[in-house]
């Protein structure tokens, strides 16, 4: 079987000296500001220790090389790997099967993206459930109050356990329906 050539790229470079190569002055800590979300006036993307990831912990972007140079020059994943094996002078065939190899790059990007997402939503659901939780101890509602909270309140909460349920569960398919439910309804806090 033909070898992955975008983990021949993670395999043969750190992610760090591609980074530096393409113009990004990472800090001591190894953070730049991010090239995902802008402005990022703190820099809150780091290479990770491992040299060949990276990932922002503002927005949850993450990737490798290859994303990293995709993303600062607009360019596809299969021009980017060309681009650093030319630049790094790396022995990494490309031949016929690249189109199905980028296919499958790509969506292990996007299952990644969305594990991502689907993790810091479920921790932003739990904790304002607990801070709900929280409020509901100190405060004691009337009958009224109760009563006049009554099934709209009822249908969120449902709602928001029926979510909560897709988030932790296995079905990439309800997942990327909720995230576009989350993005339509413009209720995604997401930046
Ligand atoms: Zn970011």
């Amino acid at each position: 079987m033909k070898k992955d050539p975008f983990n021949e790229i993670r395999e043969s470079t750190k992610l760090i000296a591609v980074a530096e190569y393409y113009g990004l002055q990472p800090n001591r800590q190894r953070f730049v500001n991010c090239i995902h979300h802008s402005p990022d006036n703190h820099p809150s993307m780091q290479f990770l220790k491992n040299d060949k990831y990276y990932r922002c912990y503002s927005c949850g972007a993450w990737g490798d090389a290859t994303a990293l140079v995709a993303k600062l020059y607009d360019i596809s994943a299969i021009a980017a790997a060309k681009r650093i094996v030319i630049d790094f002078n790396l022995n990494i065939d490309f031949s016929d099967d690249d189109y199905s190899i980028a296919v499958r790059y790509e969506s292990e990007k996007v299952l990644n993206g969305l594990k991502v997402w689907s993790d810091r939503k479920y921790s932003e659901y739990e904790k304002n459930l607990t801070d709900f939780l929280e409020y509901l101890k100190t405060y004691e509602p009337t009958e009224e109050e109760l009563e006049s909270w009554g099934s709209a309140s009822v249908a969120k909460i449902n709602e928001l356990s029926r979510q909560m349920n897709v988030l932790k569960g296995s079905s990439v398919r309800a997942k990327l329906e909720l995230y576009r439910q989350l993005r339509g309804d413009g209720n995604d806090t997401r930046r």
